[in-house]
């Protein structure tokens, strides 16, 4: 059952911190939702934030290869990349400055951002060789296409856990099933639906629903395979491979290299070809790692992954002793960015180009009480503030790189650093210099030369000030997770009331407004209709003989056959008892008989095989097609109930199209 993509984002915005732009990003991306924008007036606002503008720099000249000369400004960053690609990479830059950690214990946040940029140059390097898709748009879907993962992390941190840690790291197929199950949605629908909020374009929206999907020369979605998105969604799932390669160590590897191989020369590439676009890939990941602060790890080239995964699958075949998992590899792992936190004390960040400031600041404070790191100017500072959340910045005014006051603003646009107590450490006593350091966001501030007495004072009154926030914080968190339980019941509701318990199966009344919008849109694109009752063959026998479990098991097994046989845009509901209704949009006269005689075959070739039922059934199919004397929805299923009954009078088993005689 899906629920519309504003009534999933409606719902969880309600209930929790879902993974979001903040800030200077948050501008841009409403900015560029105007058409009148122009370069000048993004650049005006992304120069707002000196740490995004850094980012976007970085990208630029990463993505250039410095070939066409450095990129230095933002002026030429937007002409080079282009507005909707800086757009993007706003986006993409801020999600991941804000969540870097989160809430959810079982969730580990630095192995996601790791994975996410190895998915997006992947899609990158792919898109490049692909050339139907952008490799610009190919980057940021891939590094934002598992979104969702993160937002339900984020916003059902505990349930989540639970989630994950039943999950164990399978397949992802069986993690989005263990989350309908617990939180009636999964991670590629809220992505998607996190897509759509963001305005990012449909191709997108469609790439990352279909990501997972295994088939992709007849997409079950009903689109062509040629569909933008539908090619976006393939470049993500092999994109997926080869993250998955990157990350994963020992003999697991072995199974997805031999794929991606696979994969390549399926595509047409030669393994040459194919093993370089990975090495590209590798170096790619590891430089933008570097760049953007994210963990990677040190991977052997494709060449030798290939010889090892073909020389073990040699081994194992030949029936030889195992490769021990650990002591073959020499794979480097991945590290953990989490760095040991002492409870109980304040975390101080000091920010000073002066080491011997810093060195008698560290000698004066560092105690039970207080903790100290240090940077040495205020870009350092900056960085350090987005990834580790100190509790209190200590700053000096000026400072090379960002001033004292460029770092507060920054901090103050950032929501991870919005509310950290900041202290600016002065010579500037002049009550001006002093509105304007409250104006950018500090909380207070000492004179210099320091008088370390007035200092601890003013810490110890700080700390006071800390405690009450993380207290009133905890409370809200509390009330946050009252709110979010209640999203899911309301969502589970939501399902409950659309559909039927028994099959899973959209329910009549489900069924029927499906029909009514159809009906709508049909009448509008001139597109034909055409609609199916189905009942089951003597069905009270089912029951009378075997028992009414056997009954439910009967139709559970049809109920699930008849989906299976039919394609995404077609709806299979359940009608009542043992009556099934299905709606075939696009379908016209000619494609009647087939359809209901596939559907039909399909369910009498099925042999259930249960406890409380052996054997196959099968059913009479009615159907009607819409022509200009159905004036509604209702005369349709009228009609398709008249050829349902003849089908029985004419012996069961039978399809009988209405009006056909
Ligand atoms: P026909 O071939 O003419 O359709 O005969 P039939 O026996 O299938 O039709 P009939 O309408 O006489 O009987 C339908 C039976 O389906 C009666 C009802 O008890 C049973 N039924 C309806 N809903 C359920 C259900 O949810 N579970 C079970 N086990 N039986 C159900
Ligand atoms: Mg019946
Ligand atoms: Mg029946």
């Amino acid at each position: 059952m899906q629920l519309a993509d504003n009534t999933i984002i409606t719902e969880i915005k309600t209930s929790g911190r879902l993974p979001s732009p903040t800030g200077v990003a948050l501008s841009i991306l409403e900015l560029t939702r105007d058409p009148n924008t122009s370069t000048e007036d993004m650049a005006t606002v992304l120069m707002g934030d000196p740490s995004l503008t850094g980012q976007i720099l970085k990208y630029a000249n990463a993505a250039t290869g410095g070939a066409r000369g450095e990129v230095t400004n933002i002026n030429d960053a937007l002409v080079r990349l282009g507005m909707s690609m800086v757009r993007q990479l706003c986006l993409g830059f801020s999600v991941l400055s804000n969540s870097r950690g989160g809430p959810c214990s079982e969730f580990d946040y630095s192995r996601y951002w790791t994975r996410s940029l190895a998915m997006a140059v992947s899609s990158h390097a792919l898109c490049s060789r692909i050339k139907s898709v952008s490799p610009d748009e190919g980057f940021t879907c891939g590094l934002l296409g598992k979104i969702g993962h993160l937002a339900l992390a984020s916003v059902y941190p505990d349930r989540y856990a639970d989630i994950l840690d039943h999950w164990e790291e399978g397949p992802l197929a069986e993690l989005a099933q263990l989350e309908s199950q617990d939180l009636s949605i999964n991670h590629n629908q809220v992505s998607a639906a996190l897509f759509t909020d963001w305005g990012l374009p449909e191709t997108y929206r469609i790439a990352v629903d279909v990501q997972d999907q295994t088939e992709w020369d007849d997409p079950p979605t009903g689109r062509s395979a040629k569909d933008r998105g539908i090619q976006l969604g393939r470049v993500l799932n092999i994109a997926s491979l080869a993250a998955d390669i990157c990350l994963e160590t020992g003999p697991h590897r072995h199974p997805m290299v031999i794929e991606f191989m696979k994969i390549g020369e399926d595509l047409g590439y030669s393994e040459e070809k194919w093993t370089l676009l990975y090495d590209e890939i590798l170096a790619e990941w590891e430089r933008l790692g570097q760049l953007l602060n994210i963990v990677t790890s040190t991977v052997p080239s494709m060449e030798n992954l290939v010889r090892r995964a073909r020389e073990f699958r040699g081994e194992l075949t030949d029936n030889k002793k195992k490769k021990d998992r650990n002591t073959s590899d020499s794979d480097a792992t991945i590290e953990s960015l989490a760095e040991p936190v002492e409870s109980g004390c304040l975390e101080i960040l000091v920010a000073s180009d002066s080491p011997v400031d810093t060195r008698i600041l560290e000698k004066k404070l560092d105690s039970k009480e207080f903790h100290l790191t240090t940077a040495v100017d205020g870009q350092e500072a900056l960085e350090i503030a987005l990834k580790a959340s100190p509790d209190l910045i200590l700053t000096d005014w000026m400072m090379p790189k960002l001033d004292g006051l460029e770092l507060t603003r920054s901090l103050r646009q950032s929501t991870q650093t919005a509310g950290t107590y900041i202290i600016i450490m002065t010579a500037q006593d002049g009550s001006d210099q002093l509105v304007e350091a409250f104006d950018a966001g500090i909380d207070d501030y000492v004179t210099k030369p320091i008088c370390y007495k007035i200092l601890h004072a003013r810490l110890k009154a700080a700390t006071r000030l800390i405690n009450l926030q993380n207290e009133a914080a905890r409370h809200q968190e509390e009330v946050r997770r009252t709110v979010s339980e209640m999203g899911i019941l309301n969502r589970k509701l939501q399902t409950m009331a659309m559909e039927d318990q028994l099959t899973g199966l959209p329910n009549r009344r489900c069924g029927l407004d499906h029909f009514d919008k159809e009906w709508s849109r049909t009448t509008r694109s001139g597109e034909s209709v055409l609609c199916m009752i189905l009942d089951i063959d003597h069905f009270k026998n089912v029951n009378d003989t075997y028992g009414h479990d056997a009954g439910d098991v009967v139709l559970q097994k049809t109920a699930a056959v008849m989906q299976n046989t039919m394609r995404d845009s077609d709806i299979v509901c359940r009608f009542g008892g043992e009556e099934f209704l299905v709606i075939c949009p696009g379908a016209d006269v000619e494609m009647a008989k087939v359809l209901g005689d596939r559907i039909r075959k399909a369910v009498e070739g099925n042999i259930i095989d249960s406890t409380e039922f052996k054997g196959n059934i099968t059913i009479s199919i009615g159907v009607a097609v819409r022509s200009e004397w159905h004036h509604s929805p209702a005369d349709l299923i009228k009609n398709a109930d008249e050829a349902l009954y003849a089908a029985k009078e004419a012996g069961r088993n039978m399809v009988c199209i209405a009006g056909s005689g």
